[in-house]
């Protein structure tokens, strides 16, 4: 019985970590705070509130809140001016920092060669796609300061003058192995304004 007991454990603790990204031990805290708290129920419905209010842009990635995007919907915002951003969260970070004034395009992680995750696992064809019959366009490259946020963008960097379009990415103001979704306010202002050109 305990044997059968630790696997159907082991099982959900594993699908909680596959869902969430987060460690086992996190996993296992998480999971057993809910039964501790009988808070299942309620977890069961806010999954279902959120699934009817998220959703996901089909031009820019970033999340629509009830059909809304606050990348490509905001009039405000420079259509002329796409900051690609690795994940969701970077973009929100910049977007609740209030400094900068163009749309996003999220392209859903990086490439990593040890998981065999290429350029073709990402959004970046959209990316292409999204911006080759328009003029005047500049692509701003703000991934994160790591080994393969660099990887990723020395190859957006290449494809993009490749296709002649205006590119610049987040000056080096951000510390080696820095993550654009913790960066403040100040360090990716100056980031964005000072950014180098290609
Ligand atoms: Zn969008």
């Amino acid at each position: 019985m305990k044997e059968k007991h630790n696997l159907i454990v082991n099982e959900i603790v594993n699908q909680f970590r596959t869902l969430t990204k987060q460690t086992k031990r996190n996993s296992e805290k998480m999971l057993f705070e809910l039964i501790n708290s009988n808070s299942v129920l309620e977890l069961k419905e806010l999954l279902i509130a959120i699934d009817s209010v998220f959703d996901e842009c089909p031009n820019c990635f970033y999340f629509l809140v009830n059909g809304y995007c606050e990348s490509c919907m905001n009039e405000k915002r420079n259509s002329k001016k796409i900051c690609v951003v690795s994940t969701i969260l970077d973009a929100k970070n910049i977007i609740d920092k209030d400094v900068f004034d163009g749309v996003f395009h999220v392209i859903k992680g990086e490439i990593d060669i040890n998981k065999n995750l290429g350029a073709s696992e990402l959004k970046i064809g959209e990316l292409f796609d999204r911006i080759k019959d328009s003029d005047k366009v500049e692509v701003i490259v703000a991934l994160n300061a790591t080994f393969k946020g660099e990887i990723t963008s020395n190859y957006l960097i290449q494809e993009l003058l490749a296709r002649h379009i205006k590119v610049s990415r987040l000056a080096r103001g951000i510390p080696f192995g820095g993550m654009v979704n913790y960066v403040d306010k100040e360090t990716i202002k100056n980031a964005l304004k000072n950014r180098d050109k290609f």
